[in-house]
């Protein structure tokens, strides 16, 4: 027998019991002030979050506090090794050849593969997603994004400065998955009320942070634990890794 269901009911995010939507909270650049402060805020609520890890500044000393973190169940994703940006935004690393319109595709996801080596070193996996240095996807002005897809390099990959919200799985593209970017200065309200934007439309939404009470483009402790626990006050709210939450999604296309 056919079943009709309505047009919307068939696009609608399909969440496990007891959830209704899910936040995924991204840390960029692997910095000391997330072992420090993030951590164990999200430990303390059994809330997953994902660090995106990038290979010249990955200090030795802190490889086992990351294995340790994987350990906990949180995911560690590749940021590259270089974190090549375009010239015009380039920091001294990705500076002259290291920019990446220096890059070709091929340069860039060797690198990118490295990177994933490291990191199964690190954390013994074998899949890994990836967030775009500085939101950019072309290398020599040619889209990389979509064959480390196609190649089964990374599983997603994470953009930025977007308050888009992801409500249907056909909505989820995999080179090209949104994020909220978390400004210096922001205070808890202009978090949760994108959580809040996420939870009203049923979807999956993306946070990017990087420091939280230092380092660079730092949010306060504070205001990033007001967010926490308004997270933890709302346990309809799936907080999970990038690649758990986003690999929920991609079952029901
Ligand atoms: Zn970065």
């Amino acid at each position: 027998m056919l079943c009709y269901l309505p047009l919307w009911t068939m696009a609608q995010i399909q969440w496990p019991a007891g959830k209704e939507a899910a936040i995924m909270l991204t840390y960029d650049d692997g910095l000391q002030s997330q072992l420090e402060n993030v951590v164990p805020a999200l430990n303390e609520h059994n809330f997953k979050g994902t660090f995106f890890l990038m290979g010249y500044y990955l200090d030795a000393k802190d490889i086992p506090q990351w294995r340790e973190v994987s350990h906990q169940g949180h995911e560690l994703g590749n940021h590259s090794i270089y974190h090549p940006c375009n010239e015009a935004q380039a920091d001294t690393l990705s500076s002259h050849c290291r920019a990446l319109n220096c890059y070709t595709v091929e340069e860039m996801l060797n690198e990118i593969k490295i990177m994933n080596t490291f990191l199964s070193a690190i954390d013994g996996k074998s899949q890994h997603s990836y967030a775009y240095p500085c939101g950019q996807y072309k290398a020599g002005g040619q889209d990389y994004g979509t064959p480390m897809i196609a190649q089964g390099i990374c599983n997603f990959a994470r953009m930025s400065d977007s308050e888009e919200v992801i409500t249907s799985p056909s909505q989820l593209i995999p080179n090209n998955v949104p994020s909220f970017t978390a400004f210096p200065g922001y205070k808890a309200e202009q978090l949760t009320s994108f959580i809040e934007k996420v939870l009203a439309n049923g979807g999956a939404g993306v946070i990017l942070f990087h420091g939280i009470g230092g380092d660079w483009i730092s949010v306060d402790v504070e205001e990033h634990q007001k967010m926490i626990d308004f997270l933890a006050s709302h346990p309809e709210i799936w907080v999970g890794t990038f690649s758990d939450v986003l690999s929920y999604i991609q079952q029901q296309k």
